[in-house]
Order: C-alpha cells, then structure tokens, then sequence
C-alpha cells in the first residue's frame, strides 16, 4: 500500500478546499463507518469543506443514522464545486459508485481505502489490503499515519464499520482486529449500546418480513452428497407490505448461511422488476467471490454479491453450475 503518496496527496490541499468522500451503493457498517470516521479525522486536521456522500437513493439504513459525523452526509452531489481531492472507501469495482463514477476522471486526485481481493484497481492511490477485515482497518493506519489521535467519535464510526465487516468479530482471522477494537473501545465508547443499536434493533415489520421470507427459503442437497445450497428471496412487494426498507433485508443472510446442510447461502434481493441484489455466503469449500465475479460482481471468497437478472429461479440457475464447477 502507498502510505505516503496518500499522506502526501490529503497534505497538498488546502484546508478550505473541498474533500469529497463517497462510499458503496447500499451502503452498509463498513462504507458508512470507515467514511465518517476518516472524514471525523480530516475535521481534526482542519478541513473545513468535507461532503460525504454515496451514490442512488440517499436512504441511509437507520441503524447508521445517528453515527458521528453523519452530518456531513449529503445526497449524491450533483452541483457541488469540483473537489480538490476524492476518497473512496470499501469500494472493490466501479460499478460500485453508480452514477459517481464519473467523479473518477475529474481533475481532483483519487484516494482509494478498501479490504476486497477483487479490488478491480482504479484511484491515482489505492490503499487496498485484502488481509484486512473491513475498510475501517486500512482508514484507521491511515489516520495514524497523519497523525490524528483517535477520538471516542471516530472510534464509533470506526467500531460500527470492523463489527459489520467481522460479523462481530465472528469472521476474525487476526489478533490485529481485536487489538484495533481495544484501542477504540478505550477512547470510551460502549460496544453494548453499539451492538444493540446496529444489530439488535429492528421495526416490527422488519421482524415479520423476515418470517416470510425465511419461511419460503428453499434447500437444495447436492446429488453428490457435497455442497448444499440454501437460498431464499425477498421482492419489493414483500418490502412494501411491511412497511419496510431495502437495507433491513441485508441482516438475512445470517440465519440462512447457519444451515447445517448447505454449504452455500443465497439471499436475492428485488432491486427493481426482474433486478436483484444477491448475496452469497461460503463456509469454505466454495470460494464465492468467483462465483460472484463470473456473473458481474465481486466481494470475499466467503462472502460475496452481484446484480442478478429475470426470476429468482433464474438467478440460482446461473449459480448453480459455477458452485459444481
Ligand atoms: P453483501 O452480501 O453483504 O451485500 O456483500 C458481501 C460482499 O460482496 C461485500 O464485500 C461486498 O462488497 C461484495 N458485493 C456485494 N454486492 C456486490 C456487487 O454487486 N458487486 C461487487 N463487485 N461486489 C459486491
Ligand atoms: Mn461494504
Ligand atoms: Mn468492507
């Protein structure tokens, strides 16, 4: 990673100038977290002009709402003056900036913070380590770096954004990651208000949703007795009907990649008619990332996603011959 032509390229401009930061499409813990918590740290340093933002609908998931620094949240800048610096977080492939992608070919130079071994490689410097656990791993270094001190602020952003990422430390492969976590825990905040704010806090309808859609999951044992697939759906009309948002659909793919006979998970999400946000989940044997990458997306090889087309039998059938491959 290139630590000091980043330092180098957020140093050279101006405090008044304006920095933009923008994260995923549907953006989660992790995108949300990592951006507020370094444009937290860019205010310490003096920035003035911060707009953090993230492309489509601006419908930030409630859980993330009250996050520090989200008040520098702002739709999707379409007349904003020209940045004098871009920074990207836990973005892996440009599709992932939707209609901000053209941002990427402006004048201002281009800060990439991301964790995906599919990183398809864009920005004038990418910070990408595919060993870290979330994005927020690579923007607490880099904040260390220029040398802001962690603030109990900063290190919600930053706790929000490891937590999602590791499943709650579930997914950790390091001793760095809990490391990390104590040094943010020791500014003073309260991983148990956290924890039940961001994962255990949910509209009723949110709750009744997820009983249908669970309910309507379907397991397909292999012939050969090797990799289960389980998979489920959740269209638009099932959101409307609860009442409820595209992001509360996001938690469901953890009960369904704990069922004990598959090995592969699915969860397909109406994105609009016959355009679905899919989920993929692996407890080894697959290495979902390129199953992902085949049909268009991207991610981890334990956890993954891609945009899929026509019914949701249609999606699990374009799936279906990578996982036996
Ligand atoms: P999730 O299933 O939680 O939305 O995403 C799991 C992982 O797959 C994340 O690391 C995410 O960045 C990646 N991912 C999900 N959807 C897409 C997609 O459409 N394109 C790409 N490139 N990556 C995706
Ligand atoms: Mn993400
Ligand atoms: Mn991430």
């Amino acid at each position: 990673a290139d630590w000091d032509a980043a330092v180098a390229a957020i140093r050279s401009v101006a405090l008044d100038a304006e920095v933009q930061l923008i994260c995923h499409v549907n953006p989660d813990g992790d995108a949300l977290g990592s951006m507020l918590g370094f444009a937290l740290g860019l205010r310490r340093l003096g920035f003035t002009r911060l707009r953090a933002t993230f492309p489509g609908e601006f419908d930030v998931p409630e859980p993330y709402r009250a996050l520090p620094g989200s008040e520098l949240l702002v739709p999707e800048p379409g007349a904003y003056a020209a940045p004098a610096l871009i920074l990207i977080f836990d973005v892996a492939a440009e599709s992932r900036l939707g209609g901000l992608a053209d941002r990427l070919d402006g004048d201002a130079p281009v800060v990439v913070l991301d964790h995906h071994a599919s990183f398809t490689g864009f920005g004038d410097v990418s910070l990408v380590d595919p060993a870290a656990a979330a994005t927020s791993v690579v923007a607490d270094e880099l904040l260390t770096r220029l040398g802001v001190p962690l603030d109990a602020e900063i290190a919600e952003c930053l706790y929000v954004a490891l937590t999602t990422d590791t499943g709650s430390f579930k997914f950790v492969r390091s001793p760095s990651v809990h490391s990390l976590a104590a040094r943010l825990i020791a500014t003073g905040i309260s991983p148990a208000e956290i924890a039940r704010r961001t994962f255990d806090t949910r509209p009723f309808g949110a709750m009744k949703l997820a009983g249908e859609v669970l309910g309507r999951a379907v397991l397909e044992p292999s012939a050969a007795g090797g990799r289960g697939l389980v998979w489920t759906y959740a269209t638009t009309a099932d959101l409307e009907r609860h009442g409820q948002r595209p992001y509360v659909l996001d938690a469901l793919i953890d009960p369904v990649r704990g069922v004990a006979e598959a090995d592969v998970a699915v969860v397909i999400k109406e994105l609009t008619p016959g355009e679905w946000a899919v989920s993929l989940r692996s407890k080894g044997g697959a290495d979902v990332s390129a199953v992902a990458a085949a049909l268009g997306g991207g991610g981890h090889r334990l956890a993954a996603g891609f945009t899929g087309h026509g019914t949701p039998e249609d999606v699990i059938a374009r799936i279906r011959p990578l996982l036996e491959a």
